[in-house]
Parts: C-alpha cells; structure tokens; sequence
C-alpha cells in the first residue's frame, strides 16, 4: 500500500485584510494506491478532504485506458464528493476509490476482502461504499475485513441500496428547478428526458410517472428499456437523439461528461438536473457554456446527494430511519433554489455558486484551526 501525502499536491495559505489566516487546498489530502499480486487488486483511494468528517466515496470498478486515466476519475470523483457533502450540510469528507478492471478481473471475495483490508488499514479516514459496477452484496464481502464501509443490506443493520433515495432527490432538484425556471414546480405534463434507466433512472422514471411527466427514455441496455416500458408509459428514443429533443428537463443518469463542446450547442431543454457523477466534461468551459444557453444547470453533486444522504445515516445507528433520510432529502428543494437564486443574482454558472458554498463550510471550519 503505497501512500502520498497532501504535501505532494498544490495549496496556498494566503492572509486577509482582517488578518485572518485561509487555508486553500487544491488537491486531495491523501492518494492511496492497493496493490496485491495474489488477487491482481489494483485499486486507487482518493481521500480528498477531511475537514468535515472522514471521507466517504464509492468505490467504482472500471477498466481504464491507463493508470494515468484511473487517478484523474478518481481525483475527480473524490472532489466532487466533498461538494456535495458539504453542500448537502453534511458531517463527512470527500473521498473516492476506483478498483481498476483488468481483463479477465471479477470481484471475486478475494479481491474484495483484500480491498477491504487495505481500507481497514486507513483507520477510518476512507468509509468505502457502493458505486457504478459495485453493489450491496459486494459491500458485504468488503465487511468482512473492514469496519469502514456502508451501504450494506437492512437485514444486515445497513441503509440498503442508495439508489432510490439518489432518484427521490433528484426529483426533489428538478422540482425546485421547476419552480425556478415556470414558476410551479408541478412536474405533470413537463417533457423530460432520462438518459440511463439504471438503478436511479428507473426510479426516477417511476416518481416522474407518478406525476403524469410526459417521460423520454433512453439506455444502451435495451432490456432495461424493454422492463420499464411494461412498468410506465414512456417514449423510447435513440442514445444519440435524447439530448437534442425539445424538452422541459433533461437528466443525464448514465455515466458522466456528457455535457461537453459537442453535446451543449446541440441541447434543447430549459433544464438539466441528472444523478450521473462529473457530467460536464470540463466544468469550468462547460458549466459557463450552459449559462450563456441560459440552460439552468443543477450542478450534479447537489441533484445526486439523496445517495450520500441515506449512506451515512448508516454511520450514526441511532439516528437511522426512513423519515429522518426523507426529511434530509427534501432539504436539497431549498438548497437548490438557493443555488440556482444566487447564480442569477451574481450572473455565475449555477456550478461555480454550488463550489463557493460548498468550499465555504468547509473553509470556515478550516480557519478556525488555523487563526
Ligand atoms: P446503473 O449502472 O444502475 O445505471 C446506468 C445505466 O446507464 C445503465 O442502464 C446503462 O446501460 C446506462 N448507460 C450507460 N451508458 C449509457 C449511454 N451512453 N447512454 C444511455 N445509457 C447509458 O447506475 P446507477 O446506480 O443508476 O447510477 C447512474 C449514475 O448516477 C452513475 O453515474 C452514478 O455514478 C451516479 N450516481 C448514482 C448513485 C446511486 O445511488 N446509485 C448516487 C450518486 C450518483
């Protein structure tokens, strides 16, 4: 297990007018990389910022083009994590893991105990969870060698897959966009477009449904596409063609930067608001580039939070229930309009506000250290 500490990465201390003294840090507080030749485990942790809590991430199982490719989804997705846990006003840290998908490679309980011995070895300050190719069950074999880990089963004393919650929280931003771009935030009749009918797609689908939302749906899974359609009334359009339908709310919920140079211009929707993790490809070009479309933009971090929000109710067993997770939950409505108030008022990118109060919790929780 080879660690670099934050010393290795960039940050600035700077003093104010005040005298005070502010702490910025650019890159993560720690890179871990796993190794071991007996399960071919290759694995990167990112713990990015610990200031509110223990970082808390999913691990993703992906192949990568090269190592290279591995660290910067990592870096990116750990960052993103400590966003949203702050701005979501939760008690945790940013983190990521990414466990690189050789050929030939499965999650076997070799490897995932072995991971989760590594993870074992950080003492806590890396809670793993659940992510794209990783499930519950995985989570299972993963606690059998560490105590850091959520997103297990009920049954188990766990908060159950993520996904519904990430789905209900999601419908709760496009609601408070709604509300903010047409003045209601009454969904039926809206035309919205869903891009992945995964685990949260599908959910999402359902709540929309509900609402008699006129729904377009894409995968690249066509029986996924062919099970929802006997659930829900939906319209079926091609991956390629979604994006560009004339539509009240898109939600990107597959796999992220789509929202990039080539895709933005061709865009035909009031709003996005998606659970997919890093949709714009470069966030600062592509977050500017949705405002100058007036495309109001939930930023991902803040439309996805209903995941992290049910998670880490698993770390505080006494506070765990439903109702408290709804109720959470359904705080994001005002966060949301917050955001997306004060990018119109200081003409900025709905994405740079969500960064700017997500950095300030944690800055003034910083500061306070180093005054
Ligand atoms: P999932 O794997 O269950 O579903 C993703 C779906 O997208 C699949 O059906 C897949 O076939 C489809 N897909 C892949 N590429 C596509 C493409 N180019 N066009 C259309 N469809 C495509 O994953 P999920 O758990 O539903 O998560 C969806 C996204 O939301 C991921 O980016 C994930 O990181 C993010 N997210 C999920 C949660 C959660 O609670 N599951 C929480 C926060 C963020």
């Amino acid at each position: 297990m080879k660690v670099i500490e934050q010393s290795y990465f960039e940050h600035a201390i700077s003093t104010d007018r005040d005298g005070a003294t502010h702490f910025e840090q650019k890159g993560p507080e720690q890179i871990v990389y796993l190794q071991d030749e007996a399960t071919a485990l290759q694995a990167i942790v990112a713990i990015h910022d610990t200031t509110l809590g223990p970082a808390v991430g999913g691990l993703r199982f992906l192949a990568y083009p090269d190592e290279q490719a591995a660290l910067q989804d990592v870096l990116r997705l750990s960052r993103s994590m400590t966003y949203k846990a702050a701005i979501a006003g939760l008690d945790v840290g940013g983190g990521k893991a990414v466990l690189i998908k050789k050929k030939g490679v499965t999650l076997t309980e070799a490897i995932l105990r072995k991971y989760g011995s590594y993870v074992e070895r950080l003492g806590g300050h890396y809670i793993t969870a659940t992510d794209y190719n990783t499930s519950m069950e995985h989570m299972v074999q993963i606690a059998k060698s560490t105590r850091h880990v959520i997103g297990l089963p009920v049954a188990l004393g766990g908060s159950g897959d993520p996904s519904e919650n990430t789905a209900y929280g999601l419908y709760i931003a496009m609601k408070a966009a709604a509300k903010k771009v047409f003045g209601s935030d009454r969904l039926v009749g809206k035309k919205i477009g869903v891009a992945g009918v995964g685990k949260v797609g599908s959910c999402l689908v359902s709540l929309l449904c509900q609402e008699k939302a006129v729904v377009y749906v894409t995968d690249i899974c066509p029986d996924r596409l062919q099970t929802l359609s006997e659930l829900h009334k939906v319209v079926i359009v091609t991956t390629e063609h979604l994006h560009s339908l004339p539509l009240d709310i898109y939600a990107p919920c597959a796999l992220g930067a789509s929202l990039n140079a080539e895709t933005i211009p061709q865009l035909n929707c009031a709003i996005i608001a998606g659970a997919a993790n890093n949709q714009l490809a470069q966030p600062e070009k592509d977050g500017r580039r949705l405002f100058e479309r007036e495309i109001v933009y939930v930023p991902d971090f803040l439309a996805n939070a209903g995941g992290l929000i049910n998670a880490v109710t698993e770390l505080d067993m006494r506070s765990f229930n439903k109702n408290l997770v709804k109720q959470r939950t359904e705080e994001l409505y005002s966060i949301c309009l917050h955001v997306l108030d004060k990018a119109a008022e200081s003409c900025c990118p709905t994405e740079e506000v969500a960064q700017s109060l997500a950095l300030t919790r944690i800055q003034s929780i910083k500061n306070a250290f180093v005054r």
